[in-house]
């Protein structure tokens, strides 16, 4: 723009210097004629030459149209006034002059670029800064993010920790959730759904509201945009779901703004981490991307949990007739008798009468059948009461904390009815076993746990001795 501008006012200049050259000539014409001065027309034919001459070197040595035109001007008078008084001494002394002056002007003009350098120097620099400061503002900005990314992902590697050692399925839960909210940070309602046993349907295992009250939320039972996920098996992002085409119109619910994603380990559902609020546009799709991670931390997790779990009750429970181990049986009583006599302790020690013999008639495969039925019969009587324990090949265990000698002779007894008048129909052979009971209670004088066991096994024996299939109650002395 300002280089067209300037190529047009050196246009003007020269056409401004041809007007005044004319105006000149003709002056210069009528005084010559008016004093009758000869020489006229060589004199102003000179005056022209110089004046273009120096106008155009004016105009290329200083790139100025002021240079040029007080170039120009100087000469156009030299010339006049020698032309007029005849004196060549006016036209080297007007040269003389001009050069000086244009020099002068030079000077002025170069000190005056500077300046104008500077100044536009200042201005690229203000400007750079400028730039410079909005490039900082967006750095700003994506460190602000990059800040909150790198807060999250040390925040991930803190729940990786957390929830990576093995933990139980509750207590899972509860990290979960805590660990959602610590680093998601938006308001909202924190759901985790686990799937239930029958492998069906998702219950809501975990819940906890961020920045939300507690009654600004309503849970639906029946939740469609699961069963979607369910299906699926990929993470959702819903800005709005009044907007959202899959789910708009089936799926009704107060939250609008939702990221949900599926708990996947070993290619199996598991269960579904989401988060949801009431107002539109509030998870972003980095919120949704952090969501995933944690999700897939947390099914590793809920996996290695039940992993960890079955190989522990692998650890402390029979295969054949999933009792408690007689290892893990030693260690409760242990427990137990450590605690003293304040709380009643009570331990029933069962043996299955003749069993050589039964083996031996039916065979191993029959002998471990009638096992596990006896055993099953004497888990289900003691139910929650007690510790049930595969003591032996055929002897059964059983602590009875908080249960007294009397009632605990009265389970005993109540096991030796129950096995004895049960049968287990083999190759149309109504076989029937019975059980030998021997009971004993937590007495000051037991100081370990093997004297408790000692005691109910010498019931146990007197049992035998008395003729089987019955419960004998060990009594002091
Ligand atoms: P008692 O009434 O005196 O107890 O007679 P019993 O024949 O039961 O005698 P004992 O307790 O000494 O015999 C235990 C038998 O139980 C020996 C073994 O053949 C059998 N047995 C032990 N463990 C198992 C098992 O896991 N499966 C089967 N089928 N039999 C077992
Ligand atoms: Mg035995
Ligand atoms: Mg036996």
């Amino acid at each position: 723009m300002i280089e067209v501008r300037e190529k047009y006012l050196k246009i003007l200049t020269v056409v401004i210097a041809v007007i005044l050259t004319y105006i000149i000539i003709s002056l210069t014409y009528t005084y010559s004629y008016r004093y009758e001065i000869k020489k006229f027309e060589y004199y102003s034919f000179y005056a022209v030459a110089f004046y273009i001459l120096i106008i155009t070197s004016a105009w290329f040595l200083m790139g100025n149209i002021v240079g040029s035109v007080i170039a120009g001007l100087s000469i156009i008078v030299t010339v006049f006034m020698a032309a007029v008084f005849q004196k060549w001494e006016f036209l080297s002394n007007g040269f003389a002059f001009a050069v000086v002056g244009l020099s002068l002007y030079g000077f002025w003009n170069k000190q005056n670029n500077e300046v104008s350098d500077i100044k536009i120097k200042s201005s690229d620099i203000s400007e750079s800064s400028n730039t410079l400061f909005k490039e900082l503002q967006k750095e700003n900005l994506l460190g602000e993010s990059l800040d909150r990314k790198l807060l999250r992902i040390s925040k991930l590697r803190v729940i990786s920790k957390d929830i990576g050692i093995s933990l139980t399925k509750e207590e899972l839960i509860k990290k979960v959730i805590k660990n959602m909210i610590q680093i998601i940070q938006k308001p909202g309602v924190y759901q985790l759904y686990l799937l239930t046993e029958d492998m069906r349907t998702m219950e809501l295992r975990g819940l906890n509201a961020y920045g939300v009250k507690s009654d600004d939320f309503t849970y639906f039972e029946k939740d469609d945009l699961n069963q979607w996920i369910f299906r699926n098996r990929q993470p959702v992002h819903i800005s709005d779901l009044n907007k959202d085409f899959r789910f708009g119109r089936k799926y009704s619910s107060p939250a609008k703004s939702i990221i949900a994603s599926p708990l996947i380990s070993d290619n199996k559902i598991m269960g579904i981490l989401k988060i949801n609020n009431e107002k539109p546009e509030v998870y972003s799709i980095d919120d949704l991307r952090i969501l995933s991670i944690i999700a897939n931390l947390s099914a590793l997790a809920f996996s290695n949990s039940q992993l960890y779990e079955t190989t522990r009750l692998l650890a402390i429970k029979d295969g054949l007739t999933g009792l408690f181990t007689a290892g893990y049986f030693r260690q409760k009583m242990a427990e137990y008798v450590k605690q003293g006599t304040e709380k009643p302790l009570s331990l029933i020690m069962m043996d299955i009468d003749d069993f050589k013999k039964l083996n031996d008639k039916y065979g191993h495969v029959v002998g471990d059948i009638v096992l596990r039925k006896t055993a099953g019969e004497i888990q289900a009587i003691i139910g929650q009461k007690g510790i049930v324990a595969r003591y032996g090949g055929e002897e059964f265990a059983c602590i009875l904390p908080e249960v007294c000698s009397g009632t605990a002779f009265e389970f005993a007894e109540k096991i030796c009815r129950s096995i004895a008048s049960s049968e287990e129909v083999i190759r149309e052979d109504r076989i029937r076993v019975t059980v030998s009971a021997g009971v004993a209670s937590m007495v000051p004088e037991f100081k370990k746990a093997g004297d408790l066991i000692e005691a109910a096994d010498d019931s146990l024996y007197a049992a035998k001795e008395q003729g089987k299939n019955r419960a004998v109650l060990w009594q002091k002395g």
